[in-house]
């Protein structure tokens, strides 16, 4: 068994990881920055709805042309539990990625700025050492036998199920009212405005979660859901999403189909320790009321990154010193999750009744004027079940 030293060693090649090595190097060209990535190829297989918002996506790439998108989206569809449409005009809402090709461009743009990206290649072990530095065992990709790499920084991007948290001894374990358990197809053939990204809630719909359209194309999208399985009728989550396809998209060809976890939850409670720090959803980085993660991974990845660079060039690679990356998680999004973990909560005490006729109520606002702000004013005014939700997002 042979070692190597590595200033700072990324666990997991997904949009967090990717960030975190790009942003190490840019910040210290000199880092030695190794990322690994359990599976063969970075971007497969894909286990997301794959939507962004416009805004967080620009931070780090521009969509305009770009050929890792699948479709810009304009408009967004809300379907009450008894289908009821609302159509929710805004500009530019987002778009659909191909992460097959977005998450390789990214692990492409953290290679060309120096970092080593080894695929088909797991961590599966890491210890503390007396040098101060963690040991972390590699297995597969192009390694012959297990390698040892000694890292000043781990950086775990390892996902859902981390296991980089859990070696470094911080608790990552999440509830089972905020885990999220989705089934997702691509489907070819089925009618839907390939504009538009469309959502359904409602408690025989999706409970606990809500069910989506997302095009990757003018005649093929994801069509998913995600559940809670404590709240669910004893049917999994491919079986509800089977139960609304037949009902509402039958007749296409179903071409791909995933599973996966959604933790909408908040951040956990420690994202640090000595040498070690957590991004993305390994660290439930997730935005509780939407389950979309992957701007708030590259963020937290870019954050990371740099924090790693700067405490190594510090020579203070401490709890201490790497808390600084949590506070800084916490201020740029942390707490705001914390309100939207609260109002998610608030909204679960809400019936389908409810939303049937807040669907009603919105319609009643000309379609140019649907905008997300302006239905939820309306809403507060004829709905004023909503008003403690209200209060309890801006306390
Ligand atoms: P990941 O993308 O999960 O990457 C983690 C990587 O680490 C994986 O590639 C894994 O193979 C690797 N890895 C794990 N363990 C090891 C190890 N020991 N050694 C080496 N490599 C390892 N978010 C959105 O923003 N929009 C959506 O529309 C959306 N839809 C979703 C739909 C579904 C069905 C699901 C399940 C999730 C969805 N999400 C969505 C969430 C989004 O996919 C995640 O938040 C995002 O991928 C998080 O990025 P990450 O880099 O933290 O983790």
């Amino acid at each position: 068994m042979s070692a190597r030293d590595v200033d700072v060693l990324v666990v997991g090649g997904g949009p967090a990881g990717s960030v975190a090595a790009l942003e190490a190097r840019r910040a210290d060209g000199g880092l030695d920055v190794l990322m690994v990535e359990r599976d063969r190829a970075v971007g497969v297989p894909v286990r997301c709805a794959e939507g962004v918002g416009d805004a967080g996506l620009r931070e780090f790439a521009n969509p305009d042309g770009a050929p890792w998108v699948a479709r810009k989206i304009t408009r967004v569809i809300f379907l009450a539990p008894d289908d009821t449409a609302v159509k929710v005009a805004e500009r530019d809402v987002g778009w659909i990625l191909d992460r097959t090709r977005f998450d390789a461009m990214l692990a492409a743009e953290a290679g060309a700025a120096g970092a080593h990206v080894w695929v088909g290649t797991e961590a599966t072990r890491m210890t503390r050492c007396t040098d101060g530095r963690w040991h972390v065992t590699l297995r597969g990709g192009a390694l012959r036998d297990d390698e040892t790499v000694r890292a000043r920084v781990v950086i775990g991007a390892d996902g859902v199920e981390t296991m980089v948290g859990r070696w470094a001894g911080l608790d990552t374990r999440v509830p089972a009212r905020d885990m999220e358990s989705c089934a997702q197809y691509v489907i070819q053939g089925i009618d839907f405005d390939p504009d538009a990204i469309y959502l359904q809630f409602g408690d025989a719909v999706a409970p606990g979660g809500y069910a989506w359209l997302f095009p990757r194309g003018t005649d093929a999208a994801n069509v998913g859901l995600g559940i809670v399985a404590l709240k669910s009728d004893g049917r999994n989550a491919r079986e509800y999403l089977d139960a609304w396809i037949a009902r509402r998209y039958p007749g296409g060809t179903r071409t791909g189909y995933t599973v996966g976890g959604v933790i909408v939850h908040t951040t956990a409670r420690r994202i640090s320790t000595d040498g070690v720090m957590l991004v993305g959803d390994a660290a439930h980085m997730i935005n509780p009321l939407s389950g979309g993660g992957i701007v708030n991974a590259m963020k937290a990845g870019r954050l990371a990154g740099r924090a790693a660079a700067a405490a190594i060039r510090d020579g203070d690679t401490s709890a201490d010193r790497l808390a600084r990356f949590h506070r800084d998680w916490m201020a740029l999004l942390g707490d705001d999750h914390l309100k939207y973990y609260r109002i998610k909560q608030a909204l679960e005490d809400l019936d389908d009744a409810f939303f049937n006729s807040l669907a009603r109520t919105v319609n009643g606002i000309p379609e140019p004027k649907r905008t997300l702000g302006r239905i939820f004013a309306h809403a507060l005014v004829r709905h004023p079940q909503l008003i403690p939700v209200a209060a309890r997002f801006f306390i």
